[in-house]
């Protein structure tokens, strides 16, 4: 069966759900009321991961609505990517990179994803005419590399993914391109039967302009030989592989799990990036956030654990200022470096701020 035919399969409705995880018909009602907000889609291959037995399994946690969603703490837009909209779908934060945000589809729905706002829903945020974007990006030589995001690029149909890879490639200012995916996580025959796919990424890759693939596994149990099969497809194909962990309550805040993430992500030649701190967003905040204490303390205790190559990920939070790293705490205060800045004039600057233990987000912590 091919891919899209597969991506038809999706468990889209709570009474699908419910024959898998046994839920009561209370349960389902729950469930109900979450998802007539956030719609969810879970590939089948992913739910064969899960061990519907655990209400509390860790992949589950990530693809199956709860009722804690219906809490309205936080804000969608929580980075001000709206603030950064050129032109529908096209974000230009930092000077050296523009952002695409090509689909509000995805091939899994995850509850806590900070594009909650789009993924899934109808939306205007979504670039409408690739052309422009193309055309903006040809006339700002600044731009080095475009991050093709959305919703998931590769949830797209392979032509269009084609038609992205010939547009960028032809643009002589741009160094690299790049897809932000969870393909390879929940839907890796999306990769390794696609043999087109793999075609327009090796002719781009190995001679026009170098694609990078960040990946995000957030879990060791997804790195299945499936998954691995798909990045190595992927690697073979001249795309280079990174990953972005996003630290979640309940998934992987245990400096174990991190670590075995890491270390086996870096065995399947994928360079750990970031470990990105999840985002203050409505109806993710309370349910997946860990406070930056514990967070930064999970990460150190992951790192004691890692070798060099394993451990060169960033501990960073996207503000709606800049990338900001977490470089350590000592007993006052948190110490914070902007890695990437919107001001430029913040660029690699360091700060501190006062610690306060029930703090998730800079915006909460009082200047030191
Ligand atoms: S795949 Fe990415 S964009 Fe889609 S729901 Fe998950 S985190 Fe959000």
């Amino acid at each position: 069966m091919g891919w899209e035919k597969e991506f038809g399969r999706n468990i889209i409705s709570v009474d699908q759900l419910g024959e898998l995880a046994g839920l009561t018909p209370a349960a389902r009602k729950r469930l109900a009321a979450v998802t007539e907000r956030h719609p969810m889609s879970i590939t089948r291959y992913y739910a064969s991961l899960i061990d519907w037995s655990d209400p509390s399994d860790p992949l589950r946690r990530m693809v199956v609505p709860d009722p804690g969603e219906l809490d309205p703490s936080g804000v969608y837009d929580q980075s001000g990517e709206r603030l950064n909209t050129r032109m529908q779908g096209l974000q230009h934060k930092y000077g050296r990179t523009v952002l695409l945000l090509t689909t509000n589809i995805c091939t899994s729905f995850c509850r806590y994803c900070f594009r909650k706002r789009l993924v899934g829903l109808p939306s205007h945020e979504i670039m409408s005419r690739f052309e422009d974007a193309l055309a903006y990006i040809r006339e700002h030589g600044e731009v080095n590399n475009v991050l093709l995001s959305g919703g998931d690029p590769l949830a797209l149909p392979t032509r269009m993914v084609r038609r992205f890879l010939e547009g960028l490639s032809s643009v002589g200012h741009l160094d690299f391109i790049r897809f932000g995916t969870k393909v390879p996580v929940t839907m890796p025959q999306r990769i390794t039967e696609d043999a087109e796919l793999l075609q327009s990424l090796r002719e781009v890759s190995t001679k026009e302009k170098r694609v990078f693939v960040s990946t995000q596994f957030n879990h060791p149990r997804e790195l299945t030989p499936a998954a691995r099969r798909a990045i190595t497809k992927l690697q073979r194909s001249g795309v280079v592989t990174n990953n972005q962990t996003v630290l979640l309550r309940g998934v992987n805040d245990d400096a174990t799990v991190l670590a075995d993430l890491q270390r086996s992500l870096t065995a399947c030649g994928v360079i750990p990036y970031y470990v990105f701190q999840c985002r203050p967003v409505k109806r993710v905040k309370k349910l997946f956030q860990v406070p930056l204490l514990e967070g930064s303390g999970i990460v150190e205790g992951a790192k004691a654990m890692l070798d060099g190559y394993s451990k060169r990920f960033r501990y960073v939070m996207s503000h709606r200022d800049g990338k900001i790293s977490l470089a350590g705490a000592d007993d006052r205060y948190f110490y914070f470096r902007f890695h990437q800045a919107r001001d430029p004039r913040n660029s690699g600057r360091f700060f501190r701020r006062r610690i306060d233990p029930a703090a998730c987000w800079l915006d909460e912590l009082e200047s030191a």
